[in-house]
């Protein structure tokens, strides 16, 4: 496996495969590599000649009083993954290569930042869009995978694409879990092994409202979401962002539950915030 750390080699990289009409698949993410993200990059192995991952904890997607100091950095273990994963490149660049001295372009998607997590990560949305758009000029994928556990983040990803007519087909990848639902992040490592007990009552929650609207028990989203607070309020050193029922394409609440429908949370365990989210079809 290729380690490439400046823009220009990249470019030149993957300029050549282009010339050569190899395709890439590109998985970009911020390292602490867990199952899933090693799913995503099988997927682009499968299905691409050339695989790049990226790692890069973007400064720009932390707000001020968010995790980006203490956000787990394990390269050497990432990279071992990476090798036995048959990824061709790694591509981690330093922040001062992404955003050099005077830097100010930013990549806004505000209709689909304005419910969900939007809200409660001001900033958060413009700054993955603006990496990422920043990422495929460099990286020039043909298809690029992300997960479905970020949902919001991948519909702003898919109208940015579109808005920005960017050639690179976005591939969305469904969320790993661990053995008992709760859904493999990078944060995971902070909590403490009580907090991780707590943990799986966000998954518990979303599981419990899919089975209430599958079997339209519960068609009313303010009576569904009381409800599942219901279990979310049991977590002792819980604190709940937000749990809502909103349209899987515009992200806006829904007034009557229809179908498709994602419901969708996030939750704070002590100092941990984790998101989840189930799609109901
Ligand atoms: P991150 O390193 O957290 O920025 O994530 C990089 C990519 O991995 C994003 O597209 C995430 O949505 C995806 N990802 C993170 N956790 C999971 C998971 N549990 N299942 C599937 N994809 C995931």
């Amino acid at each position: 496996m290729k380690i490439i750390r400046s823009i220009q080699d990249m470019q030149s990289y993957t300029m050549r495969l282009q010339m050569q009409g190899q395709s890439i698949g590109f998985v970009p993410t911020m390292g602490a590599l867990h199952e899933g993200h090693r799913s995503l990059v099988r997927r682009a192995r499968d299905e691409n000649d050339i695989v790049v991952v990226s790692i890069f904890v973007n400064p720009l997607q932390f707000g001020p009083k968010e995790d980006y100091k203490r956000y787990p950095r394990r390269f050497a273990q990432d990279e071992a993954l990476l090798v036995k994963d048959h990824v061709d490149v790694l591509f981690a660049p330093g922040a001062d290569a992404i955003y050099p001295q005077g830097y100010t372009t930013v990549v806004d998607v505000p209709a689909l930042t304005r419910t969900l997590c939007g809200p409660f990560r001001r900033g958060h949305f413009q700054g993955v869009a603006t990496v990422v758009a920043k990422l495929f000029e460099i990286v020039q994928p043909t298809r690029a995978y992300f997960g479905e556990k970020d949902y919001q983040q991948i519909r702003v990803i898919a109208r940015m694409i579109d808005d920005l007519a960017m050639p690179v087909r976005l591939v969305a990848c469904s969320t790993v879990r661990e053995k008992d639902g709760l859904a493999c992040s990078s944060r995971n490592r902070y909590l403490s092994r009580k907090e991780r007990e707590e943990a799986i009552k966000l998954y518990q929650a979303l599981y419990l409202g899919r089975e209430l609207i599958d079997q339209k028990i519960m068609l009313n989203p303010q009576k569904l979401v009381r409800r599942l607070m219901d279990v979310l309020k049991t977590i002792p050193h819980g604190r709940v962002d937000y749990l809502s029922v909103v349209d899987p394409v515009t992200l806006e609440p829904m007034k009557r539950i229809h179908r498709p429908a994602l419901l969708a949370g996030a939750i704070w365990i002590g100092k941990t915030r984790l998101i989840d989210n189930v799609i109901i079809p």
